[in-house]
């Protein structure tokens, strides 16, 4: 069963959590066209291997918080702060 380590509880079941998508999107200006618009609202990459995603332990403490998580073998290289970079070893 994948683990998933909470900043705040520790480590728990990833039952416990719901994935929230892929961190680090950055919206657009409301002014933009609407093909931009579009890929922000519906486009995202699918990668295999490392993907920096928004997780809420939503069955614990509610908090939300970043994992940098291989999509091949579902290891968690890091967890990091909703409003923090990823990690170095995290970056694509
Ligand atoms: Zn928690």
């Amino acid at each position: 069963m994948m683990q998933l380590r909470c900043p705040w509880c520790g480590e728990r079941a990833a039952s416990e959590f719901h994935c929230g998508g892929t961190t680090g999107i950055t919206r657009p200006p409301l002014a933009c066209d609407d093909s931009t618009w579009s890929r922000y609202l519906f486009f995202r990459t699918n990668p295999k291997g490392g993907h920096g995603e928004r997780w809420r332990h939503t069955f614990g403490c509610g908090m939300w918080f970043n994992v940098w998580r291989d999509t091949v073998t579902h290891e968690v290289k890091a967890v990091y702060g909703i409003t923090e970079p990823p990690p170095p070893q995290g970056a694509p």
